[in-house]
């Protein structure tokens, strides 16, 4: 998969993508990243961007020209018009399912604004999808982009070798990651769960699935909502809840 990052500081991105998994998946071939230095692209002679928002207010706007020269650059290399991302903190917050769906491109341009945003003339013309990571505004969408690469990287078949497989991971199934431990066997007092010592497996899978459906019930009700539990689990999830009101009504 070819990530192409529009950005004005394309040191960041590429150096905050260099290592670990990321790095090596770009070593082996399965993925590239490229940052497009959109101040490359302006007409202006003193390289700037930017300018005042029409109708008075805060900050600078980003300009459609360079933007759009830029994003055509991509395009004219690749020889179409792929998906195009704009980050910004007004498009519907980035998921893991969202993460699995960029993965299936060939080529995805994410976009990142800077200063108040972007002139709305080149969004309308050449962004497909607007993603937020999150309800807060950042400076930049630098770090959005990075997030999303290294998410939708992992998506990538051959990134993930078989050990660090995603396939288990926290919102497979609308639930979270069960508790995990390694050596030693016993830390600050503290036992690994003995049904992890006994090598019984289905005993173990079975352990796994209640403690992420407890994790979920406990942490992240609103997932639960839309995990796949059998009637059996449910009634967990209802004897859970009595027992934790029940709690919390005695320590009132
Ligand atoms: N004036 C914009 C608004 O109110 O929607 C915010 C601009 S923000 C200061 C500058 C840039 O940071 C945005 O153009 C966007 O690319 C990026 N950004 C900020 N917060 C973000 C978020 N939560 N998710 C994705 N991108 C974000």
């Amino acid at each position: 998969m070819n990530f192409h990052i529009l950005t004005l500081f394309p040191d960041m991105v590429m150096q905050g993508l260099s290592t670990s998994i990321i790095g090596r998946a770009k070593d082996r071939g399965l993925l590239s990243i490229e940052a497009v230095n959109i101040r490359d692209y302006t007409l202006e002679r003193h390289k700037k961007v930017d300018d005042y928002p029409y109708g008075g207010g805060a900050g600078m706007l980003m300009q459609a020209q360079p933007v759009y020269d830029a994003w055509m650059s991509v395009v004219n290399r690749i020889g179409y018009k792929p998906r195009t991302v704009y980050l910004t903190p007004q498009g519907p917050t980035f998921t893991q399912p969202m993460a699995k769906n960029f993965a299936l491109e060939k080529d995805l341009i994410l976009l990142c604004g800077h200063y108040e945003g972007i002139d709305e003339r080149v969004l309308e013309e050449i962004v497909t999808d607007y993603v937020s990571i999150g309800d807060y505004v950042l400076t930049g969408g630098e770090l959005p982009a990075m997030v999303m690469v290294d998410a939708i990287s992992r998506m990538v078949p051959g990134v993930l070798t078989n050990d660090e497989s995603g396939s288990t991971e926290s919102f497979e199934g609308n639930l979270l990651e069960y508790p995990q431990y390694s050596r030693p066997e016993e830390w600050h007092g503290k036992k690994v769960p003995e049904v992890l010592m006994s090598g019984h497996h289905a005993n173990i899978e079975k352990w796994r699935r209640e403690q992420s459906i407890y994790r979920t019930a406990k942490r992240r009700p609103d997932l639960l909502k839309k995990a796949d539990l059998t009637n059996k689990e449910w009634n967990y999830v209802r004897q859970l809840r009595k027992q934790w009101k029940e709690e919390e009504e005695q320590t009132k």
